[in-house]
Formats: C-alpha cells, sequence, structure tokens
C-alpha cells in the first residue's frame, strides 16, 4: 500500500498505488435541490450506451428517491454497516477508509450485488422519512422529507474499482481522468464490482466482462458535456474540470463551486475515493443525514445555498448550469448577466440573471383567442 493524499478528508490514507493526478480530472456538480426525479438523464444514458444484450439491467446513470431508494439495493447503507467507526474531527476524518478497512488479503472493504439487488431500481420511490399524518402535508415545514439522488460514476481520484482489479484492466487516463475498463485485459473476475462502493462497475453475463460509465468522453474530447447532462429536465447539471484546493481558481466553475464557495460536496467523503461528481446538498433535509452523506462541510453548504438569492455571482452562475452543450472551461458575471467560456475565453453562453415576466391580456385582439391560462 502507497501513501497518497485525500483532500476531502484532510489526511493522507493507504492506497494500493501511489498517488498520480491527470492532467487534468473531469468533474461535475449536480444540484440535488432541483431535480424532479424524470428519469430523462437515466434513459438518456440507457440508449446512448446500454441498449444491448447482457446491459438490460445496467444503469450506468440511475436516480433513487433518499432515504429509502437504492440501485443496487441497499448499496449505502450496507457499506456504511460494515464502515465501522466514521468519526470526524473538523474537516479531517479520522475513521477508516475502505481502503484501510479492507480485509486481510483483500485490497478494499466491499460487497458483491446479486442480480435481484438491482431489479427494483425504483425501489422506495417518493417514500418520505417519517409520517405524515392525516393534512399534516398541508401546514410548512414538516418533518417528513425526502430527494432524489442523481448518480453516475464519480471518476474517483483513487477509484476502488481500479485497485481491487487483479488484472490491472481498470484504467485512469492521464489526460482527463476519466475511469473506463480495458475491454480485452478484463476477464470477468468482478472484483471491481465488488470493490466500488457506489456500485457503479457493472458485469455484462453476455460478453463476460464489466463495463461502466465512461463520463461520454467521445463528446468530452469534442468540447462537449456528457448526454445524462445535457439532456436533463431540471438543469441541475454542470460538467467541468476540478483541480485539487491549492491551485483551485475562481472563475472555472466547479473550481468556484467546490473550493471557493464550497457549497458543493463529494458523495460519501468518508469512502477515501476522493469521487469528483459533488452535489449541492438538499436544504430540507436533517443536517445528520446530510453529514453522513455529504461530509462535515454541509451545514455551511446549505446555509450558502439558503443565501443565493441575494448572492449575485453564485445565483448567476447557478443560472448556468444546462444553459449549453458545450463545456464551459470560464464564467463571469457583468451585471445582471452571466456568460460561460472556452477554454480560450471565447464566449459560449449568456444568460440573464432573471426573466422579465409578461402578463398576457385574456383576450388577444389581433388573433381574436381568449387565452385560457390567464385570469
Ligand atoms: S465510482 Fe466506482 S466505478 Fe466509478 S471510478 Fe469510483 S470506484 Fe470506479
Ligand atoms: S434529468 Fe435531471 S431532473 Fe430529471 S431525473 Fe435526471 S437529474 Fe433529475
Amino acid at each position: 500500500m502507497a501513501r497518497v493524499y485525500n483532500w476531502q478528508i484532510a489526511r493522507e490514507m493507504s492506497y494500493w498505488y501511489p498517488e498520480s493526478r491527470p492532467k487534468r480530472q473531469f468533474a461535475a456538480v449536480f444540484d440535488v435541490n432541483k431535480c424532479i426525479a424524470c428519469q430523462t438523464c437515466t434513459l438518456a444514458c440507457k440508449t446512448t450506451w446500454t441498449s444491448g444484450r447482457g446491459q438490460e439491467y445496467m444503469l450506468w446513470n440511475n436516480v433513487e428517491t433518499k432515504p429509502y431508494g437504492f440501485y443496487p439495493l441497499a448499496w449505502d447503507v450496507k457499506l456504511l454497516a460494515m464502515l465501522n467507526g466514521q468519526r470526524w474531527k473538523g474537516a479531517r476524518y479520522e475513521g477508516a477508509t475502505i481502503f484501510e478497512s479492507a480485509p486481510a488479503a483483500e485490497r478494499v472493504l466491499g460487497w458483491r450485488p446479486t442480480a435481484a439487488d438491482y431489479a427494483y431500481p425504483n425501489v422506495g420511490e417518493d417514500d418520505c422519512a417519517g409520517e405524515i399524518n392525516r393534512g399534516a402535508a398541508m401546514t410548512l415545514p414538516h418533518a417528513s422529507w425526502f430527494f432524489y439522488l442523481a448518480r453516475i460514476c464519480n471518476h474517483c481520484t483513487y477509484p476502488a474499482c481500479l485497485a481491487a482489479c487483479p488484472r490491472g484492466a481498470v484504467y485512469k487516463r492521464p489526460e482527463d481522468g476519466i475511469v473506463l475498463v480495458d475491454q480485452s485485459r478484463c476477464r470477468g473476475y468482478q472484483e471491481c464490482v465488488k470493490a466500488c462502493p457506489y456500485k457503479k462497475v457493472f458485469f455484462n453475463p453476455m460478453s463476460g466482462v464489466s463495463e461502466k460509465c465512461i463520463a461520454c468522453y467521445p463528446k468530452l474530447e469534442q468540447g462537449l458535456q456528457p448526454q445524462c447532462f445535457v439532456n436533463c429536465i431540471g438543469k441541475i447539471r454542470l460538467a467541468g474540470w476540478i483541480s485539487t484546493p491549492d491551485k483551485a481558481r475562481p472563475e472555472n466553475p466547479v473550481d468556484y463551486l467546490v473550493h471557493v464557495r464550497k457549497v458543493a460536496l463529494p458523495l460519501f467523503p468518508q469512502f477515501g475515493l476522493e469521487p469528483n461528481v459533488y452535489y449541492i446538498p438538499p436544504v430540507h433535509v436533517p443536517l445528520r443525514f446530510l453529514e453522513q452523506m455529504f461530509g462535515p462541510g454541509a451545514a455551511d453548504a446549505v446555509r450558502v445555498y439558503r443565501a443565493a438569492a441575494e448572492d449575485a455571482d453564485l445565483s448567476g452562475l447557478l443560472c448556468l448550469f444546462g444553459s449549453t452543450e458545450a463545456l464551459l472551461a470560464r464564467w463571469r458575471r457583468h451585471g445582471a448577466a452571466v456568460s460561460g467560456y472556452d477554454e480560450s475565453g471565447r464566449e459560449l453562453v449568456r444568460v440573464p440573471l432573471s426573466e422579465p415576466i409578461l402578463v398576457r391580456a385574456a383576450y388577444d385582439e389581433r388573433r381574436r383567442i381568449a387565452r385560457t391560462n390567464c385570469p
């Protein structure tokens, strides 16, 4: 085991290979507060990449309702129960990661789902934590809650799938940090499936090898965002590149949200993989739940997000989510508009911070029609 630095847990940790960061790292921010569980992202991915034989059960992108939704069943609670003693001291994680908790002769603490575990991707959909007594839903705030968690592969800095593969078939691209399975090297041992805590590697029983989310790299190579991003109805997603905290650039949209404003947080940072999909946590969910899921920064992230309406820069950047198919390398607010740019500084999109409100007459004289959507 090597010693590597994981900034998400503010300490060094053990990992199977030495630290080797790519030239740049693909990353994403998902605003959980805006997801409506329409599953358009799920279908955009499904029809693009997993419509073949042996892929029927695979959802490289899935959206589950927390707290009771899982794909596969109990993927997170099972590992959390195995990972004893999760302790944080400030920003530092003092418990053991899944690499440091590996049983003797194994590289990662993990478990392998059965076929039945994948059979209920919509389990727990719209189920609340707690009960809503008759009429209580009309009183706000009420104590019952749920939220939608959209998930793809995190293209982790320290991938468990890569660490666990005895064939060296899983690799991380040096040019963009995307994690891929080399199908010609894979022998179908499924150690990656067992090791990935997020369960985002899938075994194809027809081909006998493992497959996973590829972050739509053919699109990224053309400067475009992945399919699940550009088809997102709720406009909850932004793809880009993340720096390490010491090299954060405020003009980079992902750096600004993750490092500067700290409003977007990793999913289960205590697992130790330094995952690169970051979540703006749901503001209506009890803090203890959020802290277990997103780490000790949850309270501050919720506070910053709640104040976004009075924060022109943050709300401006949030307006760029879902505004263009192009990957945005930089952003800038100028007055009441915000722009996104490519690497060379070319403006790709410009969005106003607020849209004008037009009140239309109930009867349109020119077209001689009544509008039923007007009072
Ligand atoms: S989320 Fe899982 S499959 Fe994706 S890189 Fe991390 S460990 Fe590998
Ligand atoms: S398309 Fe967007 S809003 Fe719809 S479920 Fe997916 S992430 Fe949520």
